[in-house]
């Protein structure tokens, strides 16, 4: 059996019994003859303490000294009742064995607090903070749920391909898929592929799982696909990486409208359930990151999201402009996508909550949106929250085959890449929706992180420091 961990430990009572806890310091303090300990295993946020006292037994002087901060041990005690240290419990250390230590002049994560420049660039060690530990419980916690959410209403998981011959964003922001050179001579007797592409086709990292998703959701109803996808993203901001998980649900026989109740059902049932299992890590975040988020969190779970066009809320970001009351460096203009500022404005400040804004004008979204009656807007959906703008964005597809065509071929695409994808709208066409969220955005706005790369394991950017 497992040794314990420190969160069992901490909700075992005190028994007196022994017991053996692996984990790496945290933190030392001598006084006199007693030795404290926080030890943490990344169980939980909270260390517990262990206390040698080196009165009681023989302690080999030469391996305490190299029990520090960062060093990994095994204490073996017993669990007893803690006089002092704000926990019930906490070990009375009867044997030590290190297993391996941390040079303390060099280790950097000593007991100051660092800030998440200095930590993103030791990306390896980061997840011994606090922070950064909670950060990958609750992450956990939510890749869990969202499985759970989709699980239990009858969605079926899809696993959509990495590698991609198509631009189904039409952004343009792909990461080429290549095959290293060559070795001189041939490796091969007689092989002829020297071609540095996809066995002599031009592939690419896929930037979303929606088309595919789309065959798999006009076969089986309800689909969801939940991996990574990569964004050729040049610009530095802090909701932007280039790599990036994503949850896209597609589901056949729904209209725009069920594909927002949809929406709204997905953030509130991740974010009451991490409220719920995640308490110390969420109580954490309160406290130290984004003061308050758990009420604001809270009624967001209550209160039903505000929904508005694209043409009202363009017409709200007007009046705010025209009265002085908001300055945007982006001019509002119908027919311009809304920027950051834009959705943080109409967050903030107008609705005060998440809002999903619908109806955007053609021109600014993807060619597989279903074209509304007026010839100028798309049946899209995009659901805004305050700090982050963007956190999803979806759309009922076009169902019909001549309107698909007639639209790829206005933006001048290859229709001969898409044969599949097309022969999907000429065999038993339906009704169909869909929408993509960024993880690690719905991360962003539930722990209150402010920057991205501050919540994904090991962040891919323009400006990775760590690779
Ligand atoms: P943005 O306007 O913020 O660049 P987008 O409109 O390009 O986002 P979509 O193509 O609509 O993004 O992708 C769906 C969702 O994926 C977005 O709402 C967002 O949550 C997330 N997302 C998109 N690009 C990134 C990225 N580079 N890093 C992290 N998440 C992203
Ligand atoms: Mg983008
Ligand atoms: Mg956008
Ligand atoms: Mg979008």
């Amino acid at each position: 059996t497992p040794t314990p961990s420190v969160k069992d430990l901490l909700s075992t009572p005190a028994s007196n019994q022994p017991t053996v806890l692996n984990a790496w310091v945290r933190t030392r303090r001598d006084s006199k003859n007693l030795v404290f300990l926080a030890l943490s295993d990344g169980s939980c946020l909270s260390t517990i303490q262990a206390v040698i006292d080196k009165e009681q037994g023989s302690w080999d002087e030469k391996l305490l000294a190299k029990v520090n901060t960062g060093a990994g041990i095994q204490v073996q005690g017993s669990l007893t009742a803690s006089p002092g240290s704000g926990q019930a419990v906490e070990i009375q250390a009867t044997g030590i064995s290190l297993y391996g230590e941390a040079p303390q002049e060099s280790y950097p994560l000593q007991k100051k607090r660092h800030s998440f420049e200095f930590l993103r660039e030791i990306a390896h060690l980061r997840p011994r903070t606090n922070t950064f530990g909670a950060v990958a419980r609750v992450r956990n916690a939510m890749s869990f749920a969202i499985h759970r959410f989709f699980q239990e209403r009858g969605f079926f998981y899809v696993h959509t391909p990495i590698i991609t011959g198509v631009d189904a964003e039409g952004a343009g922001q792909m990461f080429r898929v290549t095959t290293l050179p060559p070795e001189n001579p041939p490796r091969k007797e007689g092989s002829t592929d020297f071609s540095r592409d996809f066995f002599g086709r031009p592939t690419y990292l896929a930037v979303t799982g929606q088309l595919e998703a789309e065959a798999y959701a006009l076969s089986m109803g309800r689909v969801y696909t939940f991996g990574p996808t990569f964004r050729a993203e040049n610009s530095n901001t802090t909701r932007h990486l280039a790599e990036f998980w994503m949850i896209e649900p597609e589901v056949a026989f729904c209209d725009i409208n069920c594909n927002m109740d949809l929406a709204e059902d997905f953030l509130k049932f991740i974010i009451s359930t991490v409220l719920e299992e995640c308490r110390e890590d969420m109580a954490f975040f309160n406290q130290w990151i984004q003061k308050g988020i758990i009420d604001v969190l809270k009624e967001v779970v209550t209160k039903k999201f505000a929904r508005v066009s694209y043409t009202e809320a363009m017409k709200e970001l007007e009046k705010a402009q025209d009265s002085g009351s908001a300055s945007f460096d982006f001019p509002v203009q119908w027919g311009a996508d809304l920027q950051s500022e834009h959705e943080k404005f109409l967050t903030e400040t107008v609705y005060k909550g998440p809002v999903i804004v619908t109806d955007y004008p053609k021109e600014i979204k993807a060619f597989y949106m279903k074209q509304n009656g007026d010839g100028k807007t798309v049946r899209a959906m995009d659901v805004l929250v305050p700090r982050l703008g963007e956190i999803i964005g979806g759309s009922e597809r076009e169902a019909d085959l001549s309107k698909l065509e007639a639209r790829m071929d206005e933006l001048g695409m290859h229709k001969e890449d898409y044969s599949w994808y097309l022969e999907l709208r000429k065999y038993g066409s339906v009704p169909h929706s869909g929408f993509g969220l960024g993880f690690e955005r719905l991360i962003q706005y539930i722990t209150g992180m402010q920057n991205i790369r501050d919540v994904i394991p090991f962040p891919r950017t323009v400006k990775s420091a760590e690779f």
